[in-house]
C-alpha cells in the first residue's frame, strides 16, 4: 500500500464485450453492423499529410452534415468520440444536481459507471416483468434523466407517448435519450426537440453506420444545451474529433441510400432469425434493435453461452440479477445466424 493510493480516485471500471484477436471467430457479442461501412468511406481518398496540423477544434465539416442531414441548425449539433463521449461530458455537463438522476435497472451498464465516477447521486428504476421502462417512475423530483430507447440489453423500444409523457413531467431537469438503436425501431425523439428545450438526443455511428472503430457519436437539441456542452468539452479538451472521423464522417452521412440498405438487411435477417429462435423454445421481448435478448424455456443462458464460445461463436452474457437467464445475441450476417442456429439445434437437443 502506497501513501499516495489514498488520494487515487477508485473507480470500477465498465467492461466491453470481448474482441477476440482470432477472426474466424462468428462475433455477435458487441452489436457492431456485420457489414462494412459506405463504399464511398471506403474509397474516399485521404490526405494524411492533414493528420501535421491539429483538427478543427468545433468539426463544423461533420456538424453541418449532421444538421443537413437531420434539418437541425448547426447549433444544435455537438459531436464526440463516439457517444460513449458525448454521453459522458452530458453527465459532467447536465447532471449536476444534488438530486440523483435517474435511469433503468436494466440499461446500459456505463450509466452507473460515469455517475460513480463523476460522483453524481442516482438512483435506478426498475424495469417491469415484461422488461419496460415505466414512465410514471421517473415523475418525481430528480436532478435528471437518462435512458436508452430502444433500451439495451433489452431491445425494448418505447413509443414516443411514453417518452412525451416522462419531459411532460420534468421540465426542469435534462432528459437524455440515448438513441444508438432507433434506426432499427420506431420514431425518434428528435421529433420532440423543437418542443423540450431540455430534451438531448444522442446517436451513434457505431452501430447502423458500422462505423465503432472509427468513434463517431452526435447530440441533438436546444441551442442552449449545445452550447454548454461544447463549453464542457473545450474545458476538457479542444480536439475531439480527428481528420479522419470528420472527413469519413461525412461521408457516410451523405450516402443515404446504403445506410437504409443495409439496416433493412439486418432487420431482414434478425425477422427470420426471431422465427428461429421461437422454434428452439426461446423467448424474448420483441426487438427493436440490431440484437435479440433471449432465454431458452430449459438450457440455461450461462452454459448456451459458454457453449457457444467453445465453438468459436460469441454471444453476450450478463451475470446480473433478473437478465442472468438470458444471452444477447447480435444480428450478424445471414450465414452467420445459420450457423448460430445449427449450433442452437445440436446443443439443446443434446443438452
Ligand atoms: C453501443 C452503445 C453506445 C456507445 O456507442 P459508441 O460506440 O460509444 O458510440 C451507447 N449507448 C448504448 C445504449 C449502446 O448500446
Amino acid at each position: 500500500m502506497y501513501e499516495w493510493m489514498k488520494n487515487v480516485r477508485q473507480v470500477e471500471p465498465y467492461v466491453p464485450g470481448e474482441q477476440p484477436k482470432d477472426s474466424s471467430v462468428i462475433k455477435l457479442n458487441t452489436n457492431e453492423n456485420p457489414y462494412p461501412p459506405s463504399p464511398k468511406v471506403i474509397n474516399r481518398k485521404l490526405e494524411l499529410e492533414k493528420l501535421r496540423v491539429y483538427s478543427d477544434p468545433e468539426a463544423s465539416k461533420l456538424v453541418s452534415a449532421l444538421a443537413d442531414y437531420h434539418g437541425l441548425d448547426k447549433s444544435q449539433v455537438f459531436v464526440g468520440v463516439g457517444s460513449d463521449d458525448v454521453l459522458a461530458m452530458s453527465f459532467m455537463t447536465f447532471f449536476n444536481s444534488d438530486r440523483p438522476i435517474l435511469f433503468p435497472d436494466i440499461t446500459y451498464s456505463f450509466y452507473d459507471v460515469w455517475a460513480e465516477l463523476l460522483r453524481i447521486p442516482y438512483e435506478k428504476k426498475a424495469l417491469d416483468e415484461s422488461f419496460s421502462i415505466v414512465p410514471e417512475d421517473y415523475f418525481g423530483e430528480n436532478g435528471g434523466i437518462v435512458f436508452p430507447n430502444p433500451n439495451a440489453p433489452t431491445c425494448i423500444y418505447m413509443p414516443l407517448d411514453g417518452v412525451r409523457k416522462i419531459l411532460d413531467n420534468n421540465r426542469d431537469v435534462v432528459v437524455i435519450v440515448d438513441e444508438a438503436y432507433i434506426d432499427y425501431a420506431g420514431e425518434s425523439a428528435l421529433s420532440l426537440i423543437d418542443e423540450y428545450d431540455n430534451l438531448l438526443v444522442v446517436r451513434t455511428f457505431s452501430k447502423s453506420r458500422s462505423m465503432a472503430g472509427l468513434r463517431i457519436g452526435y447530440a441533438m437539441g436546444d441551442s442552449e444545451l449545445i452550447s454548454a456542452l461544447n463549453n464542457v468539452k473545450f474545458s476538457f479538451n479542444s480536439y475531439t474529433m480527428n481528420y479522419l472521423q470528420i472527413e469519413l464522417g461525412v461521408c457516410s452521412v451523405e450516402d443515404d441510400g446504403y445506410f437504409r440498405e443495409m439496416i433493412d438487411k439486418v432487420k431482414n435477417t434478425r425477422e427470420w432469425f426471431c422465427k428461429e429462435l421461437v422454434r428452439l423454445g426461446f423467448s424474448f421481448p420483441e426487438s427493436a434493435t440490431n440484437f435479440v435478448f433471449a432465454a431458452h424455456d430449459r438450457v440455461p443462458a450461462k452454459d448456451l453461452f459458454e457453449a457457444a464460445k467453445n465453438e468459436k461463436i460469441y454471444l453476450r452474457y450478463f451475470n446480473k440479477p433478473r437478465i442472468d437467464n438470458y444471452l444477447r445475441i447480435t444480428i450478424g450476417t445471414d450465414e452467420e445466424m445459420k450457423k448460430l442456429v445449427e449450433f442452437f439445434e445440436k446443443y439443446i437437443l443434446t443438452y
